[in-house]
Order: structure tokens, then sequence, then C-alpha cells
């Protein structure tokens, strides 16, 4: 059972984070902000996966503007990510961004940093401050060294210094996130965080990388620090399309039993074994799955000995066996098919159950 640390709640937009809200899953556009529809489009498509806050970059002013017209087509809260420019972060401000990223060190100064932040404050905007490996100040880094596992203290201090200068100006809504690619470095970073703040954290490993490696990276330093209860939303980041990111994040959750959203999917190996065609039909059933919503157990298994057992626990499940497959629904045979057969009778039935599923739910 996991034991959620104790936390201050923000809110952007109309999602809670940090105070005991449920942890939220959160991506990055990769289009040009400034293309309203492009980015729109893909918000879109995020929103479908179940993102449910997006972070866009503000490079120049047209971005920043563009923020009020994506907003009004796009469901989920909207958070800008600023570098340097104070003018940016209260231009995106003030076009209707629900909460921005910043670093409040590198803004140039008191006075811009106030203008920002009376900007927050006055259309009720949290700020997250976001610092990462790359970003530390200079003498952190000469205090205490480049961040390692054995000793993040730089980052962590730079976040806190940051967050001290927002407080300087009485301003409290904030999140925090340290990012490092480093999973060693990430996990010990945020607990030593989490020990010296109660503000709500944005967890996950910068510049993770592609699919493989960055879900598995991510998946280490979030599953660590989330199952201590260390983490209040999370990105995982992959250089790839951001809908992926959105699945992998569920998929963490539910390995955890934190959330879930949508279908669960067993599928085997396959081995020596195996006597039908197991990896196309499970890449189908999968592609399904990706547009359903509910929480239906589905198993694909390749054979009689081990299949018909994980298919019993399934909600509709597949055992295959030497050109032909038992279909299971409930636990109770449903059907025995030729495998040319089977796949189309499986989808039916699985679309079926979907229906079944959102009625009951209704
Ligand atoms: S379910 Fe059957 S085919 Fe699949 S890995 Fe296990 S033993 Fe092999």
């Amino acid at each position: 059972m996991i034991r959620r640390r104790t936390t201050r709640q923000i809110h952007v937009g109309g999602v809670a984070i940090g105070g005991g809200a449920p942890i939220s899953v959160q991506s990055m556009t990769n289009t040009d902000t400034a293309d309203v529809t492009a980015t729109v489009a893909q918000i879109h498509r995020l929103e479908e996966a179940g993102c449910e806050l997006i972070r866009v970059a503000v490079p120049g002013p047209e971005a920043a503007v563009a923020i009020r017209a994506i907003r009004e087509r796009i469901r989920i809260p909207l958070i800008a990510d600023i570098h340097f420019d104070s003018r940016l972060a209260v231009t995106a401000v003030e076009h209707g961004a629900q909460a921005i990223r910043i670093n409040p060190g590198n803004l140039g100064g008191v006075d811009k940093l106030r203008r920002v932040v009376d900007a927050a404050r006055a259309h009720t905007v949290p700020i997250r401050v976001g610092v990462n490996s790359g970003s530390i100040e200079k003498d952190l880094l000469k205090r205490y060294g480049y961040p390692t596992p054995e000793r993040p203290d730089a980052l962590i201090e730079s976040a806190l210094r940051n967050v001290r200068l927002l407080e300087q100006q009485k301003f409290f809504e904030i999140k925090i996130s340290i990012k490092s690619s480093d999973t060693l470095t990430t996990i010990a970073g945020y607990r030593q965080l989490a020990d010296r703040t109660d503000y709500p954290l944005h967890i996950g490993v910068t510049e993770a990388g592609g699919l493989i490696a960055g879900t598995v990276k991510s998946s280490v330093a979030l599953g660590i620090l989330l199952f201590e209860g260390i983490g209040d939303t999370f990105r995982i980041s992959l250089t790839r399309d951001p809908v992926e990111e959105i699945r992998v994040g569920y998929e963490l959750l539910r390995s955890l039993r934190i959330r879930e959203r949508g279908p669960e999917m067993i599928s085997c190996p396959t081995c020596g074994r195996t006597r039908i065609d197991l990896f196309p039909l499970a890449e189908e059933v999968e592609r399904h799955l990706q547009t359903m919503e509910t929480n239906l157990k589905v198993a694909v298994m390749g054979c009689v000995v081990n299949g018909p057992g994980e298919a019993r626990e399934a909600d509709i499940g597949i055992a295959g066996g030497h050109g032909v497959g038992i279909i299971f629904k409930k636990g109770e045979i449903f059907r025995k098919l030729p495998e040319a057969e089977l796949l189309p009778v499986f989808l039916e039935e699985l679309h079926k159950m979907e229906e079944e599923r959102k009625q009951q739910g209704s």
C-alpha cells in the first residue's frame, strides 16, 4: 500500500495537484506553438489518450499570443513553458495560460520577477519552479559540484533558492521540479527535496531517450518515487509522439495500482509451444484497446498450457491452439474457432463488452 507524502494543494485550471489529489499525467506538445491548428490537433489527440495537463513551449511573442486561440479549442488546462524572458511570461498569462513554468532566478532581476508574479496573482495562475541539472547557478555548482546520485544537493538548493524568490513576493502557488537525465540522480534528488519542502512536486526524468530507453528510465525513477509516495504530477519524457508519453504514464500508474484508465492487456511473449501467429493478433487487439475507455481486462495467450488460466481470469481472452483458438468470456469458454476466424469474432465480442460496460457505468 502506497502512502502518499502530504503536500499543499494548488490548482492548474480545474486540475488539483497535491494535497491528496489524483496524480495527474501530463505531456508537452512538440508542434510550433504559434501554429494554432497543428498545436490544437496534437492536444486533441493527447486529450483522447487521457492527458490531463498540457505544456507548450513559448519561445517568442507569437507563441505567447497564440495561447488564447489554443485554449479556446481545448479542454485540458494549458501550461506555458518560458525561459529567461519575463515579458513572454506576462503575455502568456494575459493570454490565458493556466500555469507557467519558469526559473525565477533567470528572468533578469527582482523587478522583472515581480511583474511576472503580479500577473500570475492577478490571473490566479500557479508557477512551476523548474530547474534542471543544466541550469544550476554557478555558485551552487562550485559549492556542491554537479548533481550526482551521491550528492544531488545543487539541484535541491537551486530549486529552493528559486522558490524563496517567489516566497519573498508573498507568492505560494508553487509546484517544483528538479530534472536530471540520470535515473539515480533523479531518485536521490526528489527524495531529498521531498524531505525539505511540502510544495507539490512535478516529477520526471528529462531527456530520457526514445521509446524503449526513455520508458525504462522513466519507469524506474518515477516508479520508485511514486511507490515511496513522492510525486503529485508527472511527465514521461520521450523522443517520440507525445501520445506515447501518456500511454506509458497510465501503464506506470496502473502497474503501481495507483490509477487505472482504459483496458489492461495481458499477453504472453510466445515460446516454442506457440502454434498460432500471435504477434499480429496481439498487435491488432492492442490497437483496438487504445480506443477504449473502460477497465476491461483482456488476455491474448499463445497456448493451452498457461493460456487458458490467464484467459479465464480476464474479462475476455484468447488462448491459442494448433491453428485454432479458444475465446473465453468471463471465465467460460465462449467459442473455439479456426485461427483465420479468431480475430474478427474476438474484436466483435470485445467491442460488445466495452459497450455493455459503458452502459452499466452510465
Ligand atoms: S502462454 Fe503458452 S505460448 Fe505463451 S509463453 Fe506461456 S507457455 Fe509459451
